[in-house]
């Protein structure tokens, strides 16, 4: 019978292989991107595993499951749920980095609300914000200046999930192009959060620095999420 550790081990090591190869394969270096295990819907034992596996990184997409398992294993807690204003307070008390704000009422209360600093993408719709959230490219330097006039939030960057209508290489062709530019109107925005456990081979031959890797990690979810 292979544990939950050795499974957990092994599933790791494959993810990370296949990083190393697809850094490699468009030059770019290994240690560029970060890997986000995605812990929703996992156990906190789960992430004790992970932690002895050296993974200090870790999403959750959902409030009440996040604040009990960030309490109890200290690393880099990245929230990358749907934003509900009345969860901000509660987000902002053990999130790290969130990943998934696309509007202004929600970084202005966030600001208010957060006790330590806080690290920000901002989510950008690939296909013209039909139901997997982001804000449309032309919302972006709103969102970024109120960032930017924050008082304790730092700008990361952009952040997107592929659309199911496109190939994940057009949907990250498309966000390589809006971050490009993004970039240049804001430099400190040196982060691209993009790729899920089915396609962030491709997110990082586009450049993305951050990748959210659940399934390919700790298996498939009961309920999808
Ligand atoms: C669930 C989720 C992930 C991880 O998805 P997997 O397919 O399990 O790798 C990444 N990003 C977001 C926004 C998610 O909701």
């Amino acid at each position: 019978m292979t544990s939950r550790y050795d499974e957990i081990a092994r599933n790791l090591n494959g993810v990370l292989d296949q990083v190393k190869s697809a850094t490699q394969s468009c030059g770019r270096k290994y240690e560029d991107v970060t890997l986000i295990a995605v812990t929703k819907t996992f156990p906190i034992s789960d992430v004790h595993i992970l932690a002895s596996l050296d993974v200090h990184h870790y999403g959750e997409n959902r409030d009440s499951d996040a604040a009990p398992k960030a309490e109890a294993v200290p690393g880099t807690w990245h929230f990358q749920g749907q934003i509900q204003s009345n969860k901000l307070k509660s987000i902002a008390s053990w999130a790290n980095v969130i990943h998934s704000l696309d509007e202004l009422r929600h970084i202005q209360a966030l600001d208010k609300v957060a006790i330590h600093r806080i690290g920000v993408f901002l989510q950008v719709s690939l296909d013209g914000a039909q139901g997997r959230g982001g804000a449309a490219p032309a919302d972006l330097s709103e969102l970024a200046d109120c960032v930017l006039s924050s008082a304790n939030l730092d700008l990361m960057g952009l952040m997107a999930v592929a659309p199911l209508e496109i190939t994940s290489d057009q949907a990250f062709e498309k966000l390589a192009t809006i971050y490009a530019g993004f970039k240049a109107s804001y430099p400190m925005a040196t982060s691209l959060s993009a790729g899920m456990s089915n396609d962030f081979e491709s997110a990082i031959s586009h450049g993305a620095t951050h990748i959210r890797v659940g399934s390919s990690i700790l298996g498939s979810r009961p309920t999808p999420q």
